[in-house]
C-alpha cells in the first residue's frame, strides 16, 4: 500500500536529509501530547506518522509527555495517553522504541539553560503583569513596546530568576523573558515570556517548583535533550519556528564542539558552564547542543465531531456524554470501546496522508475504514434486536436440529458454527408486515422466506394484542428445504421463490442481552458553526438502548472461532445488523453490545445525499 503512494513531504525531507547526511542517517521522531485530557482521532493521525516515519527509516519513537503546564494535568491522562498510544501500535519500547519520557524530567536543565541565556545578555526578569504585558505587545502593523526592565543588569535578573525559583513570589508577579526584537513583524519573536511564576502542584514534581517553562520555551529543548531529528508538530506552529530555532540558537551561541543530544545528554553528561567572561567562550558555556529541525502538517480533522481536548472536557464535564470512553466520542478510549480496530484507524492515517493544507475530512471515511476492516475478520452471529415470536406449527414440539452456517460467508477458513433451531424462535420486529406492500421482501400474511441456514417459512396466520401490535407469528416450514437451500421444482416443474432472507433465533437457546445503538453525537458538519456553540447541535438522539435483545448463543461466551483480538475486545457482524462488539461493562448476567457501525452507510440515505 505505502509502496505505491507517493512520497508526502515529509518522507521527502527525510530522504533529502539521509542523502545529505545531515543526522548521520538518524531518524528520531516523537509524540509529545500535554496530559491535559484523553487523545482523540486526530492525535491518532500524528501518533500514526511519528512512529510509521520512525519504523519506516528504521528510526527511533519516543513517547512524551509535554508536562509542563501543572494545572490541568492528571495522573489519570498520563495513563490513558500510554494505554492509548500502545493500543494503535505505536511502540516506544520495541524496536523502534526510543523510549517513554516527561517533560517534568528536564525542568532542572532548562532552568540551568535559562541561566545561561540571562547570562548572555539574552534574557530578562520583567515585572510587568500579565496585561501589561499583553498591551506593550503592540499588533500586526504596530511594534511593540519594550519592557521598563528590559535592560536591568544581568546580575539583577540572575538574583531575581533565583528568587523565583527559590518560591519567593506570587503568581504572575514577574516573568523571565527573552530579550529578542519587540518590533519583530513575527509577534512571537516580541520578548516572549520564558518562565511563570506559579505556586501549583505538579502531578510528578509536587511542590518542588514556584517557575514553569512557557511551550515554546520548553519544546525545543525537550526535543534537543531526547535527541530528536525530526520534531512535527501541525501548522498553527509554523509561525513559531523561527522561536524554536531562535532559542537553540542563543544557548548554542559561544558554546562550540559536537552537539549533544539523546542519551548522552539526558544521562547528565552536559557540563555546568563555568565563570562567564573568561577567554574562550567555547569553553565557558560547554559543547554545542542538538539542534532538531521543526516541520509543521496540517491537522487531522473530522467533521460530525469535535475534536480538541477543551470541547471533548466540556462534553464530559457538562455530561453530555458519559465519560470519555463514551462509544459516541471521537477520543481513542471511546472508538476502541465502541468496538473499533486500530487497524482500521491506522489505515484511515494512512489514506488521508500528510499535507500542509488544512482541511475537514468527511467522518464517512472513517466509517468505510472501519468497515472494511471489521468484514474481513469478524465472525457472522445473529441476533434479533427488536424480537417477535414465531411459531413453527408443524414443526415437532421438543425437537432440536442443529445447523452449521460459515462464519464467514466470504472466508470458508473462518470455519463454520451450530445454531440450535426449534419450534418457537425469534425474528426482527421490521421483518414482519401485516399488510405488506409489494416491495417488501420479508415476512407477510401468506408469504414465505428463508430463514438463514434452516427452512423456508411460510406465514399462516398472526395475533394482535389489544394495542393492535403483532405478537406472533405464526408458520409452517418446508423440510425439503433443510440448511436453507431450494426446494426442488414442483410437479410441473416450477421453481418456488422465495421473498428473502431473514436472521433469527432459537427462543429456548437465546440469551438476553442488551444491545446499544448509536448515531453520530452531533446533527451539523460543523458542530457550533450557526449559533457558535456545538452543544446547541448535538444529537438528541445518538443514543437508542435496546434492553430485551435475544442472541445466538455461541455469542454468551468467547468460542473457538473467534479471532485473537489483540485488545481482548470480542467483535462480531450481527447478520443485516452492521458490526457488534462486547461493551467493557458487559457481565455473563447481563450482556451488553455495543454497535460499532452499520453495514451500509445509512446517514448518506437520511442526509438525502
Ligand atoms: P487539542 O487541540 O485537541 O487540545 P493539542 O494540540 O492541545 O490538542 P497536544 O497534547 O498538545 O494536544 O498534542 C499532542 C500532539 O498531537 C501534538 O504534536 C499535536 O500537534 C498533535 N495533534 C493534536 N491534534 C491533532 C490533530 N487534529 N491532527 C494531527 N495532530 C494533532
Ligand atoms: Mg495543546
Amino acid at each position: 500500500m505505502t509502496e505505491d503512494r507517493p512520497r508526502n513531504f515529509i518522507q521527502q525531507i527525510i530522504d533529502r536529509d539521509n542523502s545529505t547526511g545531515k543526522w548521520g542517517g538518524r531518524v528520531h521522531t516523537r509524540f509529545p501530547p500535554e496530559p491535559n485530557g484523553y487523545l482523540h482521532i486526530g492525535h491518532a493521525a500524528s501518533i500514526c506518522l511519528n512512529f510509521g516515519l520512525a519504523r519506516e527509516f528504521g528510526g527511533k519513537f519516543n513517547l512524551r509527555f509535554d508536562d509542563t503546564n501543572p494545572a490541568k494535568e492528571e495522573a489519570e491522562f498520563v495513563e490513558s495517553i500510554e494505554r492509548d498510544v500502545k493500543w494503535l501500535g505505536a511502540d516506544w519500547e520495541g524496536e523502534f522504541g526510543g523510549g517513554l519520557y516527561f517533560a517534568s524530567d528536564y525542568f532542572e536543565q532548562m532552568y540551568a539553560y535559562a541561566v545561561e541565556l540571562i547570562k548572555k545578555g539574552k534574557a530578562y526578569v520583567c515585572e510587568l503583569t500579565a496585561e501589561q504585558t499583553r498591551e506593550c505587545r503592540g499588533t500586526l502593523t504596530e511594534p511593540g513596546k519594550p519592557s521598563p526592565w528590559r535592560e536591568r543588569p544581568i546580575e539583577e535578573s540572575l538574583d531575581l530568576f533565583a528568587r523565583m525559583k527559590a518560591g519567593e513570589f506570587p503568581d504572575g508577579s514577574k516573568t523571565l523573558r527573552a530579550k529578542i526584537d519587540m518590533a519583530s513583524p513575527n509577534m512571537n519573536l516580541r520578548d516572549p515570556v520564558m518562565y511563570r511564576v506559579q505556586h501549583a502542584t505538579h502531578h510528578r514534581t509536587g511542590d518542588a517548583w514556584s517557575i514553569y517553562p512557557m511551550y515554546d520555551w520548553a519544546h525545543g529543548l525537550e526535543d534537543s535533550i531526547e535527541g530528536i531529528t525530526h520534531s512535527i508538530c501541525t501548522l498553527e506552529f509554523e509561525d513559531h519556528r523561527p522561536l524554536y530555532d531562535w532559542y537553540l540558537d542563543a544557548i548554542n551561541e559561544g558554546r562550540g564542539g559536537t552537539a549533544l543530544g539523546g542519551p548522552a545528554l539526558r544521562a547528565g553528561c552536559e557540563e555546568e558552564p563555568e565563570t562567564h567572561g573568561s577567554e574562550s567562550r567555547a569553553t565557558v558555556w560547554g559543547p554545542t547542543i542538538h539542534h532538531p529541525q521543526q516541520i509543521e502538517f496540517a491537522k487531522f480533522l473530522l467533521n460530525f465531531v469535535v475534536l480538541s481536548k477543551r470541547n471533548l472536557i466540556r462534553l464530559v464535564q457538562e455530561g453530555h456524554v458519559d465519560g470519555w470512553d463514551d462509544p459516541r466520542m471521537v477520543t481513542i478510549s471511546g472508538l476502541r470501546r465502541r468496538g473499533v480496530t486500530p487497524e482500521a484507524i491506522r489505515t484511515l492515517c494512512e489514506e488521508v496522508g500528510v499535507t500542509k493544507f488544512n482541511s475537514v475530512r468527511d467522518m464517512v471515511l472513517l466509517e468505510n475504514a472501519i468497515r472494511a476492516h471489521l468484514n474481513k475478520v469478524c465472525p457472522r452471529r445473529m441476533a434479533v434486536l427488536r424480537p417477535i415470536r414465531v411459531v413453527i406449527e408443524n414443526y415437532p414440539e421438543g425437537q432440536v436440529e442443529e445447523f452449521e452456517i460459515p462464519n464467514n460467508p466470504e472466508d470458508e477458513s473462518a470455519g463454520r458454527r451450530k445454531v440450535s433451531f426449534s419450534r418457537e424462535l425469534y425474528i426482527e420486529r421490521d421483518d414482519f408486515m401485516e399488510d405488506p406492500p409489494k416491495k417488501f421482501f420479508r415476512l407477510g400474511p401468506g408469504r414465505e422466506v428463508r430463514l438463514r441456514g434452516a427452512y423456508w417459512i411460510r406465514c399462516e396466520s398472526f395475533s394482535t394484542n389489544e394495542a393492535g401490535e403483532v405478537v406472533e407469528v405464526r408458520c409452517s416450514y418446508d423440510p425439503e428445504t433443510r440448511g436453507g437451500s431450494n426446494p426442488p421444482p414442483d410437479g410441473e416443474g416450477k421453481v418456488r421463490k422465495v421473498k428473502g432472507t431473514l436472521h433469527w433465533v432459537s427462543a429456548a437457546h437465546a440469551i438476553k442481552a442488551e444491545v446499544r445503538l448509536f448515531d453520530r453525537l452531533f446533527t451539523t458538519e460543523s458542530p457550533g458553526k450557526t449559533t457558535g456553540d456545538f452543544v446547541d447541535d448535538l444529537n438528541p438522539d445518538s443514543v437508542e438502548v435496546l434492553g430485551e435483545c435475544k442472541l445466538e448463543a455461541a455469542l454468551a461466551d468467547r468460542t473457538l472461532d473467534e479471532p485473537e483480538w489483540v485488545d481482548g475486545i470480542r467483535r462480531f457482524q450481527f447478520e443485516r445488523l452492521g458490526y457488534f462488539c462486547v461493551d467493557d461493562d458487559s457481565t455473563e448476567a447481563k450482556p451488553i453490545f455495543n454497535r460499532t457501525v452499520t453495514l451500509k452507510d445509512s446517514w448518506a440515505k437520511q442526509a438525502g445525499k
